[in-house]
C-alpha cells in the first residue's frame, strides 16, 4: 500500500474508465511499479514534477507518494478528472491537474525550478514531446531529468550507440546535451490493457552544457541530411548542405565514403562547426 486510496482497478470501474486507443491508454495498475518509477527519476521532494498523460492516476500516485514536492498533471481525457480529483483532496495543495493537450499547454506558469518531468506517455505523441523537451531555445532547459516511458523500439532509438540500426537523430539529439540510460523494461503484461509491444523508461538528465559545441540548428540540419538518406555515404548524403563537402569532410578527418550510423558525436559536431 503507498496510500490509503482505493485500488486502481476499483477507481477505474467506478468511474468508467474504461481505455481509448485513441488516446494511446494503457494503463499501469500495479502501484509498487508506479513508485518504482517515480523512485528512477530521484530525490522528487525538492522538486516540482510535470506529468503527462495521468490517465487514472496511478504514476501520480506513485510521485506522490515518493514525496514530490508538487505535481502538476495534464491530461487530456475529461472522463479522468473526478479520478484525479481525488488523489489532489487526499494530498492537499499538491497536486494541480489541467485538462488538454499537453502540446498546446505551457506548463511553466504552474511550475517552479527545480523540474522534473515523469510521464508514461501517450505513444501517439510521444516522441513529439521529447523532440520538443530536448530542443528549447535556450540550454539548460527548463526540466532538470525527463523519465519517460516509451515503446522499447523507441528507447533504444533514444540511448543508441554507432553502429547499429536504431542510432539516429534521436540518440544524437538526446546525447548532445543529455545524459540517457534506460532503466526499466516492462512487457506489455504490465499495461491494462496490454500494448503490442515491450516499453521501457528511459532516464535523461540535462547536462549544463553540450558535450561538443555546435549550433543546434546548424546541427539538426546535418544529422538530418544524413540520417534522411541514411544508406548512402556521406559524400552523396550531405551533398546538398555543400557541393564541396568531400573536401571538407576530408579535411576533417571524416571518410566521405562512410554512412551516417558510422559517425560519432562528435565528428557531426565538428561538421555542424565547420559548416557555421
Ligand atoms: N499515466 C497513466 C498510467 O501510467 O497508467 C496513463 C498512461 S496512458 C499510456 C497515456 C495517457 O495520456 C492517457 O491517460 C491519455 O488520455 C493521455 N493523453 C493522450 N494524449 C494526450 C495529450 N495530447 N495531452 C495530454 N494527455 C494525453
Amino acid at each position: 500500500m503507498i496510500d490509503s486510496l482505493p485500488p486502481l482497478r476499483d477507481v477505474i470501474a467506478r468511474h468508467d474508465l474504461r481505455a481509448r486507443k485513441a488516446l494511446g491508454q494503457n494503463f499501469l495498475l500495479d502501484l509498487n511499479l508506479t513508485a518504482r518509477i517515480a523512485r528512477a527519476a530521484g530525490d522528487l521532494t525538492q522538486s516540482d514534477v510535470l506529468e503527462v498523460g495521468p490517465g487514472p492516476g496511478g504514476l501520480t500516485r506513485g510521485l506522490l507518494a515518493e514525496g514530490a514536492r508538487h505535481v502538476l498533471a495534464i491530461e487530456k481525457d475529461p472522463r479522468c478528472l473526478p479520478a484525479l480529483a481525488e488523489i489532489a483532496a487526499a494530498h492537499p495543495g499538491r497536486l494541480t491537474v489541467l485538462q488538454g493537450d499537453a502540446l498546446k499547454i505551457d506548463p511553466l506558469a504552474h511550475l517552479n525550478p527545480p523540474i522534473k518531468v515523469v510521464a508514461n506517455l501517450p505513444y501517439n505523441v510521444g516522441t513529439e514531446l521529447l523532440v520538443r523537451w530536448l530542443t528549447p531555445r535556450d540550454w539548460p532547459p527548463f526540466w532538470e531529468s525527463l523519465t519517460l516511458m516509451f515503446q522499447r523500439e523507441v528507447a533504444e532509438r533514444i540511448v543508441a550507440k554507432p553502429g547499429g540500426k536504431a542510432y539516429g537523430r534521436l540518440a544524437l539529439l538526446a546525447q548532445w546535451r543529455c545524459e540517457a540510460r534506460i532503466v526499466l523494461t516492462l512487457p506489455p503484461s504490465a499495461f491494462t490493457p496490454p500494448p503490442k509491444v515491450a516499453s521501457a523508461v528511459v532516464h535523461l538528465t540535462a547536462l549544463p552544457a553540450p558535450r561538443f559545441p555546435a549550433d543546434a540548428k546548424v546541427l539538426e540540419r546535418v544529422v538530418a541530411a544524413a540520417f534522411n538518406q541514411r544508406r548512402k555515404m556521406l559524400r552523396a548524403s550531405l551533398r546538398g548542405l555543400d557541393p564541396q563537402i568531400e573536401a571538407r569532410l576530408e579535411r576533417l578527418g571524416i571518410p566521405p565514403t562512410a554512412r551516417a550510423e558510422e559517425i560519432g558525436l562528435e565528428a557531426f559536431c565538428a561538421l555542424a562547426r565547420d559548416l557555421t
